[in-house]
């Protein structure tokens, strides 16, 4: 069905948020529609105010606790209002389950068959012309590359979507993906021979007609920033957009606002500029030596990281970096090999499309250069970077990552929503922090109507919020150990079905130490699976299989998890989640905030542990019959005043400190 546009008559709009208030009524659509719909006031509420904003084309903030359904509460005023929705969402589980499942029930209980599209970004979909190239010029090393070359080719000619998701045989990891997607910098846009049957481009065209896209927030953000120079059409076009998990936009909109370079790119623009040289230029320049020399100065500056004792893992800010002059060299030694390629480049140019689109990429990468060089000489300062970013190194075990990130995303923000005449709405189960949005707001910079609901589940019935007497004493140094000591009990009496979820990797190796140790000196056995001992996802399927398993992990595990009843019935957690002060982002946020007079403790640090604590308490209570209990074994919840702000945050629990009434309530009794 193509977009209707909302009519502003107000009987239009009348008829229209009526439709939407009896979608939700017991006996409404959406009842009779879907098995085992359950009215509910704060959905329905939530739904109207959604359904008003889109009309005066406002921005609201809102805060739905878990099981309110704000997923349907915004689908269905998106689609009764009419107009073109874009839909963007933080994680790959709801983008799936918005796309494969609710926007398909949504419109059958209204009648409506919207015509919805995913769109993904461009690296998700196969790039002909350079699958072409492979094939043609033998770009594959090994015997399995070439095989699965042969697998992704026969799949694009047989493929609608050229979507590598569906390529299952080729594993996600696999090399030859690089060589048959494209990046923004090497793609060729309209001047590209195989424009037409473009899979990206398809997309993007399908994307520009449909009434619904659902996109991750990544993609969102390259379109709000016009990131991606051909990607710019499709935010414009929209008359409703819903930003779906928003508590994700701080943080994905400071990545994506920076400005990055790695180790990587220059490899692989050494060899976009080898396979280019040989195919379109072979006499035009020494192209092997060219680029030979531009990965051995990639490889030195990661080894001048390895003499300043950066191991893989590490992250720095560059001006707390050692050996800083070491590094300026380094980057020189890159810098002028750029050059070189550079001049090569535009000795040739004119003579292929592909050839002269490496010129920019190396220009940009020589800019980048000679701005990491200027930071990299200047004496540390104790003050906050005057152009507000923050600079900083990521070490992986044979690369690097060069980051300059903004301190503060709100300009980007105001900028993209003035530009615009459209609805936004943005929600999560948690932008609040003792129900206020202040922080949130802060953040993102935009000024908007709020509101929220609180989870409609019965938490004083259905869990127990548990603070052992006495609580162990994070300063001690066998705190790890005592976590463990308290939790088993609690563990035993659960019957494993537990997450532990700890601060720390070094925690989640201590803790899961214990836990084996007691599980021996007690002759009980409980699956025990332990963070690093397998991919996330493998971990959380040897959970759901297991019974009675019990997994340690660090905060990561916390979001996008979804274990629905009996299996998990207990969730323990250390501390407090607050971000470390000696992570170069966190750290400069920190300073940034102590030179503006504010505190940054109580505007940054506090709102992100609670954002987390909410997410990892919603994971234990997925909907009206799960029953579970959190245990918290930070002290500093009773000791400090910021423990009261921190305990309001959370659903209204019942709150016990007596382990006997903890096993009271996993006997049910
Ligand atoms: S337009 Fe870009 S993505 Fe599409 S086939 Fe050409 S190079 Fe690849």
């Amino acid at each position: 069905m193509a977009a209707e546009r909302l009519d502003r008559d107000p009987e239009d709009v009348r008829a229209r948020r009526q439709r939407v208030a009896e979608a939700f009524a017991p006996d409404g659509a959406l009842a009779r529609s879907v098995p085992g719909f359950v009215a509910r006031p704060s959905q329905r509420e939530m739904a109207l105010a959604v359904f008003d904003a889109i009309v005066e084309r406002g921005t609201l903030v809102a805060e739905a606790g878990t099981g309110t359904g704000k997923t349907f509460a915004y689908l269905v005023p998106s689609l009764l209002a009419g107009g073109k929705v874009l839909v963007s969402v933080g994680t790959k589980t709801l983008q799936d389950q918005i796309f494969d499942k609710d926007l398909r029930i949504v419109g059958r209980a209204l009648g409506m068959q919207a015509d919805v599209v995913l769109l993904k970004g461009r690296q998700n979909y196969i790039c002909l012309q350079r699958l072409n190239r492979a094939v043609g010029e033998g770009l594959h090393e090994t015997r399995e590359a070439a095989g699965h070359l042969r697998t992704i080719e026969r799949f694009a000619r047989a493929s609608a979507s050229g979507d590598r998701a569906e390529v299952s045989t080729v594993p996600e990891t696999a090399g030859i993906w690089h060589a048959v997607t494209s990046t923004q910098d090497n793609c060729l846009g309209a001047d590209c021979p195989q424009f037409e049957p473009c899979f990206v481009y398809r997309a993007r065209r399908r994307a520009l007609t449909a009434q619904v896209v659902v996109v991750n927030h990544h993609l969102f953000l390259a379109d709000m920033a016009l990131r991606d120079e051909r990607f710019g059409e499709l935010l414009p076009s929209v008359d409703t957009v819903v930003l779906d998990e928003a508590h994700h936009l701080p943080r994905v909109g400071a990545e994506f606002f920076g400005e990055g370079w790695s180790l990587a790119q220059v490899v692989e623009l050494a060899s976009d500029a080898l396979a280019a040289g040989l195919h379109a230029a072979r006499d035009g320049a020494p192209w092997i030596e060219l680029t030979r020399s531009l990965e051995q100065a990639a490889r030195a500056i990661r080894a001048s990281l390895a003499q300043a004792g950066l191991a893989a893992g590490a992250r720095v800010a560059l001006e707390r970096a050692a050996e800083r002059e070491q590094l300026d060299s380094a980057l020189g030694a890159l810098w002028e090999r750029a050059g070189r390629l550079n001049a090569a480049l535009q000795s040739n140019a004119g003579r292929d499309p592909e050839l002269d689109l490496l010129a920019p990429r190396l220009q940009r990468l020589s800019a980048q250069l000679q701005d990491w060089r200027n930071a990299t000489v200047k004496p540390p300062s104790a003050e906050v970077a005057a152009d507000g970013v923050v600079r900083w190194i990521s070490v992986s075990s044979s690369g690097a990552q060069f980051q300059a990130t903004p301190l503060s995303i709100r300009e980007s923000f105001v900028r993209a929503r003035q530009r615009t005449a459209q609805a936004w709405i943005l929600t999560s189960a948690t932008l609040t922090v003792a129900s206020r949005f202040d922080a949130f707001l802060g953040e993102i910079g935009l000024s908007a109507a709020t509101r929220r609901w609180d989870s409609p589940f019965d938490f004083q019935a259905q869990a127990l919020l548990y603070l052992p007497d006495p609580l162990p004493s994070p300063n001690s140094e066998r705190f790890a150990e005592d976590v463990a000591d308290a939790a088993w009990p609690v563990i035993c009496a659960s019957g494993g079905r537990t997450f532990v979820l700890c601060a720390t990797l070094k925690a989640v190796e201590r803790v899961a130490a214990r836990l084996q140790e007691l599980m021996r000196e007690t002759e009980t056995e409980f699956p025990l699976l332990i963070q690093g001992q397998g991919t996330r996802r493998n971990l959380l399927q040897t959970y759901r299989s297991a019974a009675g398993a019990v997994l340690v992990g660090s905060i990561s595990f916390w979001e996008g998890i979804d274990v629905r009843g009996e299996a998990l019935s207990l969730v323990v957690i250390d501390k407090l989640p607050f971000a470390p002060p000696d992570d170069p982002l966190v750290e400069a946020r920190l300073r940034k905030l102590r030179a503006e007079g504010r505190n940054p403790f109580i505007e940054f640090q506090l709102p992100q542990a609670v954002t987390l604590l909410k997410q990892g308490v919603g994971r234990l209570i997925r909907d009206e019959k799960d029953r579970g209990v959190l245990m918290i074994l930070d002290g500093r919840l009773l000791s400090k005043s910021y423990g009261k702000t921190v305990l309001d945050s959370l659903p209204p629990f019942a709150l016990t400190r007596d382990l006997a009434t903890v096993c009271r309530f996993f006997r049910g009794s």
